[in-house]
């Protein structure tokens, strides 16, 4: 079994390790993305062979972790700290716990101690071609287990298919369930019609829209509605959209939208379309009926790429939640004296401190421009209004206010 021997290590060359971990995942693009039937089949494999209750092909950013694919648990991630994995991203290396509660590194975890009764656990780094750790395959059961070398010889090899999975994935161009183009594939093509935009002046605009209370939908009335919901929303937005259009899914429930030759109030008319034609949509035979809400940004001086302008977007849009959800905001609406600077899409580790500097909290930094970020936690709840954001071994610190929030999402604007 492995040891833990990440204190062996100095620390600068960690949080190097981490920056550069950090930044191969973020090459993936893979966080949040929608799930993935391949991977579900390794899944479901982890199960079979191993006869296990848990089968996790998981993701690691700064914070959490997140499950790619998942069978025996509902989450979908859990703040990293609260991990078995976060030892197998530390040591690089696998680590089988046969019995937790004889563990003196577990026996005292909540997952242990607590209902959920994790006793067996197993995991594997997902190493990438380059070798940096992004995620963990593993195997976990509510009892204790013995996994001897050849069980670990299978899921390491189970892992590496996995990882071949996500590279595949990588070449994707669209979306199985919506047609949708995959966020990958929407991000290139909006690039090349930005620099083309940019060449020829003319404009370019962006409209991210995320379905309103979709685990409300799930929940009440099961995942087939919910992926129905889902369709009909994209056949809606790709109905209303003329053919020079691109059309992305982003993640579960979250679209984007790039109108070439369309300035930002001609995207506001057209989120605006969008918007009511959703609303006024009944789904399937229950008939039911959602919403969604829309950021809207354009090509500016201070957006001249897809990350700046989807940043933007998703800046508007968290603002259409605040405000009520079921509307459009256009970023340029956004008050000015708060964050009027452009904003790229990073992924990087980083704290917020307050109380003086005696508590900190894990996020991600996931857009960052020089007077505002926005970041992700676990959980929103308890972290102050005003409070001092660090980014780990960048030397960075700054002052922020928070100017919107949701329960895993902070937008600051640096004081
Ligand atoms: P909000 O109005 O704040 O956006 O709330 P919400 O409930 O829409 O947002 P939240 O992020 O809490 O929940 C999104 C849900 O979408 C959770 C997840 O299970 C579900 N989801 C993600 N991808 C899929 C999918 O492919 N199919 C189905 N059916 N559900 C999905
Ligand atoms: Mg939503
Ligand atoms: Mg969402």
């Amino acid at each position: 079994m492995a040891v833990v021997r990440a204190f062996g290590k100095s620390s600068t060359g960690m949080i190097q390790r981490e920056i550069d971990r950090l930044a191969a995942l973020d090459a993936f693009d893979l966080l949040d993305t929608p799930r993935d039937e391949g991977l579900d089949r390794v899944v479901g494999l982890i199960k079979e062979i191993f006869t296990v209750e848990i089968g996790i092909v998981s993701l690691i950013d700064a914070h959490r972790q997140w499950y790619k694919s998942c069978s025996g648990l509902s989450a979908e991630e859990v703040p990293r700290e609260d991990t078995f994995c976060r030892y197998v991203v530390d040591i690089e290396e696998p680590l089988v716990v046969q019995d937790a509660t004889k563990d003196p590194r577990f026996a005292q975890h909540p997952a242990v101690t607590g209902e959920s009764h994790i006793w067996f656990y197993a995991g594997v780094p997902l190493k990438t071609k380059e070798g940096h750790t992004i995620g963990t395959v593993c195997a976990i059961d509510r009892q204790p287990r013995s996994f001897g070398r050849r069980d670990l010889k299978i899921l390491t090899e189970l892992a590496g298919v996995a990882m071949d999975r996500i590279s595949l994935l990588q070449s994707a161009a669209t979306d199985g369930l919506t047609d949708a183009l995959t966020r990958r594939a929407f991000k290139q093509e909006a690039d090349q019609l930005i620099s083309l935009a940019l060449r020829h002046r003319h404009d370019v605009s962006c409209i991210v829209l995320d379905v309103d209370h979709f685990k409300t939908v799930n929940d009440t009335h099961g995942h087939a509605a919910g992926d129905a919901v889902l369709k009909s929303v994209a056949a809606t937005c790709q109905a209303a959209l003329r053919a020079g259009d691109l059309f992305g899914r982003l993640g579960g429930e979250e679209f984007a939208i790039l109108l070439p030759h369309v300035e930002r109030d001609g995207a506001v008319a057209v989120a605006e379309k969008v918007r009511s034609l959703i609303a006024s949509h009944t789904v399937g035979e229950r008939q039911l009926k959602v919403t969604a809400s829309f950021g809207i940004s354009a090509l500016s001086i201070v957006g001249k790429d897809i990350e700046t302008l989807l940043a933007q977007a998703d800046a508007a849009m968290y603002r259409a939640k605040n405000t009520g959800r079921n509307r459009c905001v256009a970023w340029s609406s956004l008050p000015t004296d708060q964050t009027a600077g452009a904003r790229r899409r990073v992924l990087k580790a980083g704290s917020i401190v307050f109380n003086d500097r005696r508590s900190s909290i894990d996020c991600t930094v996931k857009s960052l421009g020089s007077d505002s970020a926005g970041l992700s936690v676990s959980n929103s709840a308890g972290i102050p209004a005003e409070f001092l954001l660090s980014i780990k071994g960048e030397g960075f610190e700054t002052r922020c206010q928070v100017i919107a929030q949701d329960r895993q999402n902070l937008e600051v604007a640096f004081r």
